[in-house]
């Protein structure tokens, strides 16, 4: 059978032969990565999520491949090296989607350039040949340079150094993709709803729903692995009832502002807000992404909501160090995600203390849990827990290849399509297909560059199935800004109907949910009382 991105192709797949060697649940950073490990090994892999790819945390990062200079500071010295080291990797392997982004620490006290810029000499002797750009003390000039709109009362000075950027939804599509072309199985909208267990009480299997049509699935597998993020706990609770909880959810907000706010292409950080963290500024999409916050929750949830303080704790600290100062009218898009992080055990203290690297545990059923860790380090995740799953479930040993397995999307140079830069290999295709048919090169939008052409293709190549996918993971419009996004919901979902054959009511219930979920993401000043639904707490759902 050829391999086709496709979900009526993956459900073909399952039907003809539900027999797998690794089933994944999860379909954000950590299962992706898990997925692809295994696919590439030559396992027979499938991977179930139950919304849209990265329709959890791995959508709502703050999209830095980096080593983590606060860790640094931290002392958690082996967590920076592996961090770097997989930086190097990522950039190598999707150029594409990962790019140098030099950072600006302005200093208003006499010691602190001196003080960063050490740890960030240390920053980049760590990274070794991972580099990836030069560590430099710069003059009050040079730092009102890089960051016009800086405050420039008691500027000393400052200090530029370089971590990585790239988009996180995309990059999960691409996993998704690899893994595809690798031999995998992947499946969006599929909820896990069990685990099944044979006579002797190990999981050999799991039953799943697919939320389209309703229908159940059965598929038995020599191992199961649970990368379900926050929700690791739910899943664990399936194979035990009385489990203790692995995961501490800590929520992180993003607001979005426009570029008018920092013109530079340095992105700002502040490396201690009031309560100890660092905030980045970064240009990103053409609009400033600025976070985050550190909030700690009892409960997760697929769609977690901003707190009123946590974003004014982000402009309130932004507004210190510009001139310009944004106001809450200014925000373009609010998002919140919830980081999974490996939970200490005690349950006390603050979240930010808790451990950021990845906690991997074996239930005595077998089934592999994966946890914690970052974007950044996926691979490295995915290649712990393959090594696990494959001992555990006494499959013959196969060596991981992803270390230099190539991105779906990878091209070394942009493509000349700079339109559609961010499709790496696939832009070509893209603007081909708005050359055949000029309705298809129709913008979107007055403020965004995209065409309709863009929407044709994530359904047919990217397993685009509901007007959020498009709007918030394929295009990223809803993240940059909300309102526009709202505008933009219509159009989408008329292109999407035309490619998925549905009618007219599938259309009106497509942009009614995605509206209501849109207003989460505006700021409270862009909600009029007639206009806005009350906020809703779930994804858009799958079925009209
Ligand atoms: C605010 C914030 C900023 C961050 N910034 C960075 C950064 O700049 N750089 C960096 O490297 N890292 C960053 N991180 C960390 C990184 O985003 C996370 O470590 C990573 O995205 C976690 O991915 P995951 O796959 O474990 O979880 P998720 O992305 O949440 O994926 C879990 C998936 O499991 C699915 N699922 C749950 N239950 C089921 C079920 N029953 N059946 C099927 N599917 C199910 C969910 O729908 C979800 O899609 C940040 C995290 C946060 C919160």
């Amino acid at each position: 059978m050829t391999k086709r991105f496709d979900r009526e192709h993956s459900l073909e797949e399952i039907k003809a032969n539900p027999n797998f060697d690794i089933v994944v649940i999860g379909g954000g950073a950590t299962g992706l990565g898990v997925a692809v490990d295994a696919a590439s090994r030559g396992y027979r892999t499938l991977l179930l999520e139950q919304a849209d790819f990265a329709k959890g945390t791995s959508s709502r990062s703050t999209k830095l491949v980096h080593g983590g200079v606060r860790y640094l500071a931290q002392g958690d010295v082996r967590l920076v090296f592996e961090a770097l080291h997989e930086r190097g990797l990522l950039l190598a392997n999707a150029p594409h989607l990962v790019r140098s982004q030099p950072f600006v620490i302005p200093s208003y006290r006499r010691w602190d350039s001196f003080l960063y810029g050490l740890g960030l000499k240390i920053y980049d002797w760590m990274a070794g040949r991972y580099r990836f750009g030069k560590t430099e003390l710069l003059g009050a000039e040079r730092v009102a340079e890089l960051l016009p709109n800086v405050e420039k009362r008691g500027l000393r000075g400052g200090i530029l150094y370089y971590d990585g950027q790239f988009d996180d939804a995309r990059l999960a599509v691409n996993l998704a993709q690899t893994c595809t072309e690798a031999g995998g199985v992947v499946m969006n909208y599929a909820r896990v709803t069990g685990v099944i267990k044979d006579a002797g009480g190990k999981v050999n299997g799991v039953t799943a729903v697919d939320l389209e049509s309703g229908a159940e699935l059965n598929v038995n597998a020599r191992s199961v692995v649970n990368a379900t993020g926050v929700f690791v706990d739910d899943i664990l609770r399936m194979d035990q009832s009385n489990g203790r909880p692995m995961v501490r959810p800590s929520q992180g907000v993003h607001i979005v502002l426009s570029r008018d706010f920092h013109k530079g292409d340095s992105a700002l950080m502040i490396p201690s807000t009031d309560d100890g963290r660092v905030l980045f500024a970064v240009p990103w999409h053409g609009h400033l992404l600025v976070g985050t916050t550190d909030t700690p929750l009892d409960q997760h949830s697929l769609e977690p909501i901003a707190l009123e303080q946590e974003v004014d704790f982000i402009l309130d600290t932004l507004r210190r160090y510009l001139v310009n100062k944004p106001e809450r009218s200014d925000v373009l898009s609010i998002f919140a995600g919830l980081r999974p992080l490996a939970h200490n055990g005690n349950g006390q203290g603050k979240t930010k203390e808790i451990s950021r690297s990845h906690k991997l545990v074996v239930s005595s059923s077998g089934l592999v849990t994966i946890t914690g860790g970052k974007w950044t380090t996926y691979r490295k995740m995915a290649q712990d827990t393959v090594d696990q799953a494959v001992r555990s479930a006494g499959l013959p040993f196969q060596p991981c290849r992803t270390a230099s397995l190539k991105i779906h999307g990878y091209l070394q140079k942009a493509p000349v399509e700079k339109q559609f830069a961010i499709y790496g290999s696939d832009a070509g295709a893209i603007a081909v297909l708005a050359q055949q048919y000029p309705e298809l090169a129709e913008p979107l939008h007055p403020e965004f560059p995209h065409v309709a052409a863009e929407v044709v293709w994530a359904v047919r190549h990217e397993m685009a199935r509901t007007v959020e996918d498009v709007l918030a993971r394929r295009l990223r419009v809803l993240f940059l800004n909300a309102r526009a996004a709202i505008e933009m919901a219509p159009i989408v979902a008329k292109w999407m109907a035309k490619e998925l054959q549905r009618d007219t009511s599938w259309i009106q219930r497509q942009v009614e949910l995605f509206t209501a979920l849109a207003h989460n993401y505006l700021p409270e000043a862009d909600l009029s009382e007639d206009t806005a639904p009350a906020k809703q707490k779930t994804g858009a759902a799958i079925r009209s």
